[in-house]
């Protein structure tokens, strides 16, 4: 995944109508201090400012939020947080800078209605070198267990070079329920030569077809970039994973809609992501999202092979998107920056990240070979 930086968002659409989203990872307060424990309601999920609750090892309070001096470790607790009722998700993300190498990860716990406390899990971190520098700043998405009401998160931190923290946010994500109240506004895809894809309303997208943050644009795609989720191979269902990417995509990452333009579950059930319909550019690959076609696949395959209806959807889908664009997929040709790529690439191919996974993509020759 990665894409567009929200800078580039705001000005793809104006600065207007996701700012009052962007502001609780815009600029910060100081953590901890006006705006603790507020929730921001969103579609599919709510947006949780933590309230900070104990600060332990080197962070101290700074004015801009919470510094790390070089070479220490320090730890920042924060409050239990209510879940709201179907919230099967969790994704956190903070503001400040990283400075050099600093080591970031975040634990949750959760516990039911009348239950324990589970032990502490870490959040996800993204693939390595994923994205742009704020890339750094994310974690998520990881499943909860779906009695869970309260949950509660710390971050922990190491820093040879220094790191100031604030503004730290968790996006509780609902993906149980789809609720298919999409306007209708693009028209889901069409692709031919027997290839179906399940339009957003299908698997239950918050706002269907529809994107009301990011508006979509257009460019014929020259290049295919295949990625993997970094999910779990096997989980919740795949639409609800799917309703979990969009809104960590959405609001999480601020990007106003799911990156990808199509993703495919383990049975090779091909999904639509990004609205708008055919041609439209998504977020998924920073500096190549014009001109390419953004693919998925559900999981984790840096160790792991995909499953052979996977594998077997995704040669069909690729076949069709390049017989739509009159691509070649076992052709080289220049890409938006002048350099000249495989028509078929990995999100490695064009970017700092493991993505796709190693195991997917040495299956890539393989797959060029196919047409
Ligand atoms: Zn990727």
């Amino acid at each position: 995944m990665s894409g567009m930086r929200r800078r580039d968002l705001l000005a793809a659409i104006g600065g207007a109508g996701l700012l009052p989203l962007l502001t609780p990872i815009s600029p910060a307060p100081m953590l901890g201090a006006a705006a603790v424990g507020s929730v921001v309601p969103t579609v599919g999920g709510q947006i949780v400012r933590p309230r900070l609750i104990h600060v332990a090892g080197g962070f101290r309070p700074v004015p801009a939020g919470y510094l790390l001096p070089a070479g220490q470790a320090g730890e920042l607790l924060f409050a239990p947080q209510a879940v709201a009722n179907g919230s099967t998700a969790l994704g956190a993300h903070w503001a400040g800078d990283v400075v050099g190498q600093s080591r970031v990860r975040v634990l949750v716990r959760w516990r039911g209605a009348h239950g324990t406390w589970s032990g502490w899990t870490a959040l996800p971190a993204l693939p390595g070198g994923e994205g742009d520098a704020s890339a750094a700043l994310f974690r998520g998405p990881l499943y909860l267990p779906i009695m869970a009401v309260t949950v509660q998160a710390r971050l922990q931190a190491r820093t040879p070079s220094g790191l100031l923290l604030s503004n730290v946010v968790l996006s509780l994500i609902r993906s149980t329920d789809g609720s298919r109240r999409g306007a209708g506004r693009y028209h889901p895809l069409d692709l031919g030569r027997g290839v179906s894809v399940v339009p957003r309303d299908g698997w239950g997208c918050p706002t269907g077809e529809a994107s009301p943050l990011w508006a979509p644009f257009y460019q014929t795609p020259s290049h295919i970039v295949i990625h993997h989720t970094e999910g779990p191979n096997g989980g919740p269902d795949a639409p609800a994973q799917m309703r979990s990417i969009w809104y960590f995509h959405t609001y999480t990452r601020g990007w106003g809609d799911i990156g990808y333009n199509y993703l495919i579950d383990r049975a090779g059930v091909i999904y639509e992501g990004r609205a708008g319909g055919a041609d439209v550019v998504g977020a998924h690959a920073e500096h190549h999202n014009v001109g390419t076609v953004g693919i998925a696949l559900l999981g984790s395959y840096g160790t792991a092979d995909p499953p052979r209806a996977m594998l077997l959807a995704l040669a069909s889908l690729i076949a069709a998107v390049a017989a739509r664009y009159g691509i070649d997929p076992q052709g080289t040709l220049g890409g938006v920056d002048g350099r000249r790529y495989s028509a078929l690439v990995g999100h490695r191919d064009v970017y700092n990240t493991m993505c796709p996974g190693d195991r997917l993509y040495s299956l890539l020759p393989l797959l060029r070979s196919a047409f």
